[in-house]
């Protein structure tokens, strides 16, 4: 798979990021990472969100862009945005797939990962 590309200091990703009050967010958009209150190395450096994050590249090529911003917008409103299926298997991937994505073969300990956000609606 091609790099994606990653866009830091997205607007979007910050209107993301006051809608979940988290400190910082990265959203996917087609094949481009959206990145809120955090820099690309600190993004990179925390394998299990980049595998999180590239699981909804892999959403977005399967279902395309107008079928994954529906169904998301389905889920969300119908389970909540931290049952959103697609935010079930963005995490489920995050823990199966972290590693490829460690670049010494390392994970980090569990209180340096980013905390995935739990807003209600
Ligand atoms: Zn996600």
């Amino acid at each position: 798979m091609n790099p994606p590309r990653i866009i830091e200091n997205s607007p979007l990703a910050r209107l993301a990021r006051l809608k979940l009050s988290a400190g910082s967010v990265a959203m996917v958009l087609g094949r481009s990472i959206h990145l809120s209150g955090v820099t690309r190395e600190q993004f990179l450096r925390d394998p299990h969100w980049v595998a999180h994050e590239v699981e909804h590249i892999r959403q977005f090529e399967e279902h395309g862009r107008a079928g994954f911003l529906w169904r998301y917008l389905l889920g969300w409103v119908r389970h909540g945005y931290y049952n959103i299926p697609f935010e079930v298997a963005a995490r489920e991937a995050a823990e199966r797939d972290a590693l490829l994505y460690a670049p010494d073969g390392v994970l980090p300990a569990p209180e340096l990962r980013h905390p995935t956000p739990k807003a209600k609606s």
